[in-house]
């Protein structure tokens, strides 16, 4: 939700909310264990609120965000579950946390002592996950050093020990001698935890690439996050049957003319007509997170057919050249990315020519382009 979905743009961002239920469904029923669905990042790109409140009727568990905005925008849409903020963070968002109720990932003896002071002040229970380093080298305590803070947890008054987890780095890759690796230091935590009398509600470590693939390590929760927007990672592998991506971009043509052989495109004029050329014009940008570069290699499909974006891709627009058996004017629908008729331009193709990944790409729809739900 932005305050651009209001206003007329001849680009926009379509998302089939039931297919995203009929995911995480799907997700639910294969890894036979609660699930945590990750809507950070706007939902990937697809509507925190909306996705947000579509994953808690599908039966998620937990939502998972990466900021305190991300949870507030939840909780004021009605967000019921718990909603874990992962990641790193600042003492100072430990008010917040407290205050909407919101889980959290905590390794230090700092954040154990400020969640404690701070929920006794007002007559709560802060919901602390003890976080460990597996190997991302990124939040954590090494999972060799988990007595004492669990200690510390396990004394705090106002603390509930919620749950443990950690996060996989390379889930993704075909060797898979870290997955084990880090899974044989997470066991390690959990034996120490369990000496202690310690058995957190939720033990978590999967991400999207791990539930797919390794079956032991679901613990009693998964997190969930490109895959249940129907995404890939990086490399395409199979989803679970029925699994389908929620997203399509869209625009319509808003200009259909024809230039003169040697007319030259766009700025800097990466690009000249050879002959004449019928050149249209897509209301979408940079800005709105359609790359500019590398130049011209981006592909749109019309009439559900590939055509080529030539020249540089402005902040607002770019430009296609229309083949000359194809009847197009102005109105008619573009898309951007997914399918249209018969064609379907993949995400991760536009991933290859952007030189990143699927995260990146999605994250990066920019707000001013309205989601439009069907
Ligand atoms: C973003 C994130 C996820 C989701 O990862 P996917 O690969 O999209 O499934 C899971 N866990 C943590 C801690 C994350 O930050």
């Amino acid at each position: 939700m932005s305050q651009y979905d209001n206003y007329i743009r001849n680009t926009w961002f379509e998302i089939d909310l039931s297919q995203f239920q009929k995911n995480i469904e799907i997700i639910k029923q294969q890894v036979q264990t609660r699930v945590l669905v990750v809507v950070k990042a706007n939902a990937y790109g697809h509507g925190i609120v909306e996705c947000g409140k579509a994953a808690e009727k599908s039966g998620a568990t937990m939502l998972g965000v990466a900021t305190v905005g991300e949870a507030a925008l939840l909780r004021e849409a009605g967000v019921q579950i718990p909603i874990l903020r992962m990641t790193a963070y600042g003492l100072n968002e430990m008010q917040s946390f407290i205050d909407d109720d919101i889980h959290f990932f905590a390794w230090t003896k700092e954040h154990i002592e400020t969640a404690d002071k701070l929920a006794k002040q007002v007559g709560k229970k802060a919901k602390a996950h003890l976080k460990i380093d597996t190997g991302m080298g990124r939040a954590g305590v090494f999972a060799e050093d988990v007595r004492p803070i669990a200690e510390i947890i396990q004394a705090a008054e106002h603390v509930d020990f919620e749950g443990v987890c950690s996060h996989f780095h390379t889930a993704d890759m075909p060797e898979t001698d870290s997955v084990f690796r880090q899974i044989e230091k997470f066991e390690l935590a959990l034996k120490t935890l369990e000496g202690m009398g310690i058995v957190p509600p939720y033990i978590h470590l999967s991400n999207s690439p791990a539930l797919l693939r390794f079956k032991e390590a679901r613990y009693n929760m998964v997190r969930t996050g490109v895959i249940t927007y129907g995404q890939y990672y990086e490399e395409k592998t199979e989803l679970f049957d029925g699994m389908k991506a929620i997203g399509t971009w869209k625009a319509r043509l808003v200009s259909v003319k024809t230039l003169p052989p040697n007319h030259g495109v766009s700025y800097s004029v990466k690009y000249r007509t050879s002959g004449h050329e019928k050149i249209g014009v897509i209301p979408a940008g940079y800005a709105d997170g359609f790359r500019r570069r590398p130049l011209g290699a981006n592909e749109v499909l019309i009439h559900g057919r590939r055509v080529p974006v030539v020249g540089s891709v402005c902040m607002d627009q770019c430009m296609v050249v229309i083949p000359d058996d194809m009847e197009a004017k102005e109105g008619d629908e573009v898309v951007l990315m997914g399918g249209q008729q018969e064609d379907y331009i993949d995400s991760l193709d536009i991933c290859e020519k952007w030189g990143t990944n699927n995260y990146d790409v999605f994250a990066n729809i920019s707000a001013r382009v309205p989601r439009v739900y069907v």
